[in-house]
């Protein structure tokens, strides 16, 4: 899993205001290199997320961390190595924070969340093979 780090080693004007909102970044291939993982300034600031507005006591957004994986996965899935980066990047928080794997929820699951993201695709994948392979990966580590 390669990391950079956002706004010290990628062009502010490279992060959509929607990337600037979450805490990290996994790219496609366009603005960094496929899988890569860019880790923004709301993170090292340990500044809120600004994702998921519209919870009850902004909870999401004090307490969630938001991953952005980008592409448009409506009709066509994250590239491999974007989900091989997903899935090392999300059990190593896991693992970290002690965080539950109901807790791991897509953008559209958040309450009063008026969105698609992360589309059709992902979506499903993420609920299912997704979640599985996390298990095994995290089994594996204990
Ligand atoms: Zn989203």
């Amino acid at each position: 899993m390669e990391f950079v780090y956002g706004p010290r080693d990628v062009p502010e004007e490279r992060w959509s205001t929607t990337k600037q909102w979450a805490k990290a970044v996994i790219t496609n291939g366009d603005g960094g290199s496929d899988g890569q993982v860019q880790i923004g300034s709301r993170w090292w600031k340990q500044k809120w997320g600004a994702h998921t507005g519209g919870t009850p006591d902004n909870e999401y957004n004090e307490y969630g961390i938001g991953i952005c994986v980008v592409g448009n996965f409506m009709d066509h899935n994250p590239t491999p190595e974007q989900l091989k980066s997903a899935r090392e990047l999300v059990a190593y928080l896991m693992e970290t924070y002690k965080i539950p794997m109901r807790n791991l929820i897509g953008h559209k699951d958040a309450p009063n969340a008026l969105t698609e993201c992360c589309g059709r695709m992902f979506y499903r994948y993420l609920h299912g093979r997704f979640k599985s392979q996390l298990r095994t990966q995290l089994a594996a580590v204990h």
